[in-house]
């Protein structure tokens, strides 16, 4: 009755032994699958993410989502082929090149009567036959109508030449008419 404690307190440490080393072993193998399923996670998710970021097409970002699925090597090949900018960027790269459009349109001269595109050196609008500027006397330079010289050949405009109430009231409709100028280059 007392070796029977003994002998079974015995067996217990030894067994004790043995059970810690390999519950030892158990928790470290354990923690180990459970680090790679939490970075496959991970992996998963992260591919997921990115791609919705980048692909805008539904079937191509599913795709994207299954090879994530791959174990390790699905990401490694999602990165190899996935597009190099994000659909931000590619949105604000439009929006820039639409600005910059806008502004090439704000920046190209019209008719102040019937807005047709003329250019600079233009005397008369060709659609509507609106005298634009007045040539030089000295040169024959074309002469803004604000100008109170010829640029080219430093003559004095003559007060007969300029007619500042009509040169105002046609700046005064250029910039009148650039807003609703801006409105349809946007909507183009
Ligand atoms: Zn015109
Ligand atoms: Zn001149």
């Amino acid at each position: 009755m007392i070796a029977l404690p003994l002998a079974s307190a015995t067996t217990t440490q030894h067994g004790s032994h043995s059970f810690i080393h390999s519950t030892g072993f158990v928790v470290a193998s354990d923690t180990a699958a459970a680090l790679a399923v939490v970075f496959w996670l991970g992996l998963v998710i992260w591919v997921s993410r990115d791609a919705r970021r980048r692909i805008g097409e539904p079937f191509l970002r599913f795709l994207a989502t299954v090879l994530g699925l791959v174990p390790y090597i699905g990401p490694v090949v999602y990165l190899l082929f996935r597009p190099s900018d994000t659909l931000e960027e590619v949105r604000s790269r439009r929006v820039e090149l639409q600005a910059l459009e806008q502004q090439l349109a704000r920046s190209q001269p019209t008719c102040p009567r019937c807005c047709a595109a003329v250019e600079p050196d233009y005397l008369a609008c060709p659609v509507c036959t609106a005298t634009l500027r007045q040539p030089c006397a000295s040169c024959n330079a074309p002469l803004e109508p604000l100008w109170q010289m010829c640029p080219h050949c430093a003559t004095a405009v003559g007060p007969s030449q300029v007619d500042l109430d009509a040169a105002l009231t046609a700046e005064t409709k250029m910039i009148a008419l650039a807003p609703r100028a801006e409105a349809r280059a946007a909507d183009a």
